[in-house]
C-alpha cells in the first residue's frame, strides 16, 4: 500500500474565524476513510480543501502515486436545485469527464466511452435517456456518482452520499461504492451522518471537531470512548 494523500497541519476559515486548525492525518493507496463530526464541525469545508475547491489558509495537501487535484471525483452534497436539474442522465454523467478535448463542444469519443463504462458500472443504463429531475433520489445519486466515477480512477470523495435515502436504497449505495472500492481499487474519503454505514464499510475513521479528535483504524474508532460515545448516541 502507499500513502497517496497526506494532509499537514490543515487550517481554514471563511473570514477571520478559523473553521478548521492544524488538521493532520494520511491516507493510504485504496482505503476508505470516512469522516464524522457533529453538524457544522467542518467536515464538508475539508472535503473541499482536498478537492482544490476552497483555499487553505495554512498547511498543505499532498498527494502521491499519480494522483493530482484534476484526478478526483467528487459527489457534492445535493441541493434543491441541483434535484430539478433539466438534462438526461447521459448528459449529467458527461458533464463528468474532465479530461478529454472537445471539438465544436461536441465530447470526445473516449469522453463518451468513459461516460457510458460509468453507467454501466453504476447499472443505470435502463434510464440513461431519462431526465434526471425524473428519478428518484437514489438514482439521481447513482447517476451523481456515475459522473464523479468520470473523473477518476483513484481517488473518490463523497459528501453525504446517503442522505435523504432509505435504508434499502442507502444499503445498495453502498455496496456501489464498495464494489468501486474493492474491486476497482478506487480509494474513498466520504463525509457521513451514517454512522452504521460508515463503520461498517471505513478502513479509517476520521472525527473532526474543527480540528482532529481521532484519527485512525475503525477498529480503533469503536474500542475509543469517543467512538462508543458517537455511535452509541446515533443508534440510540
Ligand atoms: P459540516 O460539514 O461538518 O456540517 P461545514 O464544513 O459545512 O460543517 O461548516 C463548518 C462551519 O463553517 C459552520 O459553522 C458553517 O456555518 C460555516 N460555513 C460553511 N460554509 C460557509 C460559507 N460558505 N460561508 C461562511 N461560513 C460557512
Amino acid at each position: 500500500m502507499k500513502k497517496f494523500i497526506e494532509v499537514k497541519n490543515l487550517t481554514m476559515s471563511y473570514d477571520r474565524e478559523a473553521v478548521l486548525r492544524d488538521v493532520s492525518f494520511s491516507l493510504n493507496d485504496g482505503e476508505w476513510l470516512s469522516i464524522v463530526g457533529e453538524n457544522g464541525s467542518g467536515k464538508s469545508t475539508l472535503l473541499k480543501g482536498i478537492a482544490g475547491l476552497l483555499p487553505l489558509k495554512g498547511g498543505s495537501v499532498g498527494f502521491g502515486d499519480g494522483l493530482t487535484r484534476k484526478g478526483i471525483g467528487y459527489l457534492p452534497q445535493q441541493t434543491a436545485i441541483q434535484r430539478d436539474f433539466p438534462a438526461c442522465v447521459h448528459e449529467v454523467v458527461l458533464s463528468g469527464c474532465t479530461g478529454g478535448a472537445r471539438l465544436l463542444g461536441m465530447r470526445s469519443r473516449s469522453d463518451r466511452q468513459r461516460a457510458h463504462d460509468a453507467i454501466h458500472e453504476l447499472g443505470i443504463e435502463h434510464i440513461h435517456h431519462k431526465p434526471y429531475c425524473d428519478l428518484s433520489g437514489g438514482q439521481q445519486q447513482r447517476a451523481l456518482l456515475a459522473r464523479a466515477l468520470c473523473a477518476t480512477e483513484k481517488l473518490l470523495i463523497l459528501d453525504e452520499p446517503v442522505t435523504g435515502l432509505d435504508p434499502l436504497v442507502s444499503a445498495e449505495l453502498y455496496e456501489s461504492i464498495s464494489k468501486l472500492n474493492k474491486t476497482n481499487g478506487i480509494a474513498v474519503i466520504m463525509v457521513s451522518h451514517d454512522i452504521s454505514g460508515a463503520v461498517k464499510y471505513s478502513d479509517k475513521i476520521l472525527h473532526i471537531g474543527r480540528g482532529v479528535e481521532f484519527f485512525g483504524t475503525t477498529e480503533e474508532y469503536l474500542s475509543s470512548d469517543l467512538g462508543k460515545h458517537f455511535a452509541g448516541k446515533q443508534e440510540a
